[in-house]
This record gives C-alpha cells, sequence and structure tokens, in this order.
C-alpha cells in the first residue's frame, strides 16, 4: 500500500473514532438533560446525534472540511445553550472560551495549501469576529440568567449540587486537556515548519552542502571579523573539470550523480576536520570553501588532499565509471582587500588553473 494512501487511511479513520464518541457523549448528555428535567437541551442534544449520524455520508466522502465545521458549530451550540440555561455553575460556558483556540489559530488561513496549515480547515476573519461576539454576548445572557430565574426557564431545572460538582469537574478536566493538547500540537507542528523552512532556506537541495546565500552569509560574518583583527581566513573555489562533457556523455542526471557524489566526498572531509573548513555550493559545479586558519601551506595541503580524493574516487554510473577531476583556486584574506577581491582572486586562480591543464590547486 502507498504511504501516502495509508496516511489519509489512518487520518480518516481518527476522524470516524471522533464522530463515534461524538454521539457517545450527545447520548450521556441527553440522559443528563432529561434527569434535570431541561427539555430545549434535550432537544439540542437528540438534533446533535442527528447531525452525527448523517455526518457519516460527510466522512465517507471524505468531505472532512465540512465535518470539521459542522462539527465545530453544533458543539458551540450545545455548550452555549447549556451555559444559558444552567448558569455558570457546571462549566459549559468554558468551553467556549477554548473553543476560540482553533479559530485564533486559523483565521484567514484559506489560501494556504492543506499542507502548510496545521488545521485542515480555515475559519474566515468575518466568522472570527462573530464567535468572538457571541461568546460574550453569551456570558452576558448566562450573567442575565442569573439575575433572572426564569430568564431561560431556570427555575424549573432540577439542581443536585453533586452532580453540579460532578458535572463541573468534568467539564474543566476536559477543557484543560484539550487546551494543552491544542497548544502543544500547535508548538511542536511551529517547530518542525521552522526547522524544514530552515533547511530549505540554508542548504541546497541537490548536494546538502550549504547553499550559495548561506556560505556567503557565513563569509561576510568571517570577513568582518578577520578585520576587527581576529581570526584571519582562507577561500578556495572549486570547479570540477569539463563537466559538461559529463552531462552531454552521460545525460543529466549522470551529472546530477556526479554533484551529489563529490559534494559527499567534500561533505566528509568537512567532517574530518572538524571544523577547520566549511563547503558550500557556489552554483552549477562550482563549490567554495571557508578555511578558518591562517597557515597558507597547511590550507594548501587541504585543499591538495580533497583535489587527490575526487581523483581517486570511483563514479559509477549506470556501469560506467566516469573520470572526474576538479581545479581550486585558492586566496587569502588581506586587510586591504573587499570580500569580493578576495574571492575575485581565487577565481582567477582557478582560471589559472584551467588554463594550465586542470586538475591542479592554484
Ligand atoms: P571546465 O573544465 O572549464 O570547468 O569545463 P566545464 O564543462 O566543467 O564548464 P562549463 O561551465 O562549460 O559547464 C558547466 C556545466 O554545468 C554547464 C551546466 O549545464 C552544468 N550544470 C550546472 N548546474 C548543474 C546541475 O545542477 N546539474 C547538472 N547535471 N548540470 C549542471
Ligand atoms: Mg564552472
Ligand atoms: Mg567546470
Amino acid at each position: 500500500m502507498d504511504e501516502q494512501f495509508e496516511k489519509t487511511e489512518n487520518s480518516m479513520s481518527i476522524y470516524y473514532t471522533v464522530n463515534k464518541m461524538l454521539i457517545a457523549l450527545h447520548m450521556a448528555l441527553l440522559v443528563f438533560f432529561v434527569v434535570m428535567r431541561v427539555y430545549v437541551m434535550v432537544a439540542f442534544c437528540a438534533a446533535g446525534i442527528v447531525v452525527y449520524i448523517f455526518s457519516y455520508r460527510l466522512l465517507d466522502n471524505q468531505m472532512n472540511k465540512h465535518y470539521y465545521k459542522i462539527t465545530y458549530y453544533e458543539i458551540w451550540i450545545c455548550a452555549a445553550g447549556s451555559a444559558c440555561i444552567m448558569g455558570p455553575e457546571y462549566g459549559f460556558h468554558l468551553a467556549l472560551i477554548a473553543m476560540l483556540l482553533p479559530v485564533a489559530l486559523a483565521v484567514n488561513t484559506e489560501n494556504l495549501g492543506n499542507d502548510t496549515r496545521f488545521f485542515k480547515c480555515s475559519f474566515t476573519k468575518k466568522e472570527g469576529v462573530f464567535l468572538v461576539a457571541a461568546t460574550i454576548i453569551v456570558y452576558v445572557m448566562m450573567k442575565l440568567g442569573t439575575y433572572h430565574d426564569s430568564f431561560f426557564g431556570r427555575h424549573i431545572i432540577l439542581h443536585n449540587s453533586v452532580l453540579q460538582n460532578v458535572v463541573f469537574l468534568a467539564n474543566t478536566t476536559f477543557i484543560i486537556i484539550y487546551i494543552f493538547y491544542y497548544l502543544s500540537s500547535y508548538a511542536v507542528y511551529i517547530n518542525k515548519s521552522e526547522e524544514f523552512l530552515r533547511q530549505k532556506a540554508d542548504y541546497d537541495e541537490l548536494t546538502g552542502l550549504y547553499n550559495r546565500n548561506r556560505i556567503r552569509f557565513i563569509l561576510e560574518h568571517n570577513y568582518a571579523a578577520a578585520k576587527e583583527g581576529n581570526n584571519p581566513f582562507g577561500v578556495a573555489i572549486m570547479d570540477i573539470d569539463d563537466f559538461k562533457k559529463i552531462n552531454d556523455g552521460y545525460g543529466h542526471n549522470a551529472g546530477d550523480f556526479v554533484l551529489k557524489r563529490f559534494a559527499g566526498i567534500v561533505d566528509g572531509i568537512v567532517r574530518k576536520c572538524e571544523g577547520q573548513i566549511v563547503a558550500g555550493r557556489w552554483g552549477g559545479e562550482e563549490f567554495l570553501i571557508l578555511y578558518y586558519g591562517e597557515n597558507k601551506e597547511d590550507f594548501y595541503m587541504l585543499l591538495e588532499y580533497i583535489r587527490m580524493k575526487i581523483y581517486e574516487a570511483q563514479f559509477l554510473y549506470d556501469r560506467n565509471r566516469l573520470s572526474v577531476s576538479v581545479t581550486i583556486g585558492m586566496a587569502a584574506f588581506a586587510k586591504d582587500m573587499s570580500l569580493d577581491e578576495i574571492i575575485n582572486n581565487a577565481d582567477m586562480k582557478l582560471y589559472e588553473g584551467k588554463k594550465s591543464g586542470k586538475n591542479k590547486v592554484m
């Protein structure tokens, strides 16, 4: 079974379970309201059960957004009615505050794609304003009912203090867990999407190395520090030799394969050097190395090691052994040069290397 389908089926089964639980909850509430002789709410609960039974049709047709909205408003009406009629002692009114959470976090998200949205359902700004105003109005009505017992026919209710406390605690427990679960899931979602965006913003998709923006940012940071008198550094530009021939001879995919394998080897060396160098993709088949050090001889030896490792590595693609080599131009930080001049120097050295036979460090 393909993963996508499995995922959809799994998330759909959650909806079915939720629907069953809602029917059970409404049945329990219906019995509660019969006992309390609150016949308006008995009617509400009965209507709610009918709605959820019909909602199976929505789920069968994968109309999740409609299901979510209907469920939301059904619960809202039920909580608002219970709060007005029963008064605040039962805690139903608190559910209305908790229910503002999904609205606040999903207002104006209708233009976002489903996969970039925490909630699969969105609320318009108008709906948000309406729900905030309606919540306040329900609170006012609930309090009016406290002053005028007959306002919602509260005087005929058979109040029982034990039942009152049990329902209050049940409602608040449920609401506390709901708020905590909701906000913590949202925090996980935000952290995950931030991580995803950082990956996208900093790394090159094909090679997994830093992209040009990121490596440029690191360079600027180091250049500024070096200007202040600390940590001089070196820069090298590496360009794969005759890369066009690989693309032309074996196809673009072979070229991509070489870039990935090349970057993998460079990344392995970067890791082995434990913070002495960083590497990034500068463009096409060009890569940039930043060396944290002053000793030009050491830098040269390191680049020579990279060049040799690439030359010795096997690039096997579709049973073809591709010969891959790299030419590298290096330059060192100098106080009187701009960052672009330093990079240009490395570029010029690279050009010299290309002109004088390639596969060398200059
Ligand atoms: P030289 O030895 O002088 O560097 O020659 P070269 O063929 O490597 O250099 P040239 O600049 O002529 O060719 C680079 C080619 O790299 C051109 C471009 O189509 C290809 N290229 C750039 N980015 C990618 C990529 O992401 N994937 C693949 N497959 N090819 C790419
Ligand atoms: Mg090039
Ligand atoms: Mg090249």
